[in-house]
Formats: structure tokens, C-alpha cells, sequence
């Protein structure tokens, strides 16, 4: 399979989920340097302090566990915010998953998402190669983040 014919699979199988893309470069307007807190409902960043960007992301999923063989899934764990428990999103290259961006499944009302249905953190990425030097497509995980009161109102964004 390539990457074109993946992005094909995707197209006719698979589902809208909103990916929150998060610009490190630049702190949301509720981020107060001092305290190096955000605001946890704001609904322009969702509490994650960054300037963020709604994009439709096509992808398949399945529930899963994060592998004890991935180092870094497990940091998230330490802070006792997140469950075992994860979704596994299959997704196509053409956009790149972020440790710490939030995944939003919605309620879609035709084009327009009209409530987040569950809020999803990604923990760990794992790009899928194919003839070692293509990248065919990215595999993440994300764990279950709780839904704040207000936190729909970002989607008016999208
Ligand atoms: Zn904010």
C-alpha cells in the first residue's frame, strides 16, 4: 500500500474527528505568565495556554492500551490525570500529531461539530513507514481527558 492509497482508505472509511492543534510559539490571551497557568475552560485553547487551530482530521480508530514498551506514554500516567485506556487513531500524513494536542470526538450536524462528545489527549505518535523511507501513516494514541463545562463553545472556532 502507499501513501496515496492510504489516504484513499481513509477518505472512504473513515470518520471527522476535530484535531486542536496547538502553535508553541505563541500563549493563548487567558495564559498568565507569573502563575504559568491557563484558564481550564477557555474556549480558545481548552486550557492548554497555546494559540490553537481546528482542523477536521480524517482518521480510524480503535480502543487500545499504550504498550509498556513506549517511554514516553508513560509520563502522562505520573501525574494520575489519565486511564490506561486508550483510543488508537490511524491517521494519513498529510497533517502531524503532537504530543499534548487534543483530539475532540464530536457530535457533527452534517459540516458543522456541534458538541465534543469525548476530549482526547495524544500521549505517544508512532509514524508508520513503508520502503523504509515513506511515510505511509501516523499511528497515536490519546487517552481520555475530562469535558469541562464550556469547553463546546470552541467549536464555534472551527
Ligand atoms: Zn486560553
Amino acid at each position: 500500500m502507499s501513501p496515496f492509497a492510504f489516504d484513499a482508505l481513509l477518505h472512504q472509511y473513515g470518520r471527522s474527528v476535530i484535531y486542536v492543534k496547538r502553535n508553541l510559539q505563541f500563549r493563548c490571551s487567558c495564559y498568565v505568565e507569573r502563575s504559568g497557568e491557563a484558564t481550564l475552560n477557555c474556549y480558545k485553547c481548552l486550557g492548554t495556554g497555546y494559540v490553537t487551530e481546528l482542523i477536521k482530521w480524517n482518521v480510524r480508530s480503535r480502543q487500545g492500551n499504550i504498550p509498556l514498551s513506549m517511554p514516553n506514554a508513560f509520563e502522562f500516567t505520573s501525574m494520575g490525570h489519565f486511564g490506561n485506556e486508550a483510543h488508537i487513531y490511524y491517521s494519513a500524513p498529510s497533517l502531524t500529531p503532537a504530543i499534548g494536542d487534543y483530539v475532540l470526538e464530536v457530535q457533527w450536524d452534517k459540516e458543522r461539530p456541534m458538541r465534543i462528545m469525548q476530549k482526547m489527549i495524544i500521549s505517544f505518535v508512532d509514524p508508520k513507514m513503508f520502503e523504509q523511507n515513506e511515510l505511509l501513516f501516523y499511528q497515536s494514541y490519546a487517552r481520555k481527558m475530562v469535558v469541562n463545562e464550556g469547553d463546546d463553545h470552541i467549536l464555534q472556532r472551527y
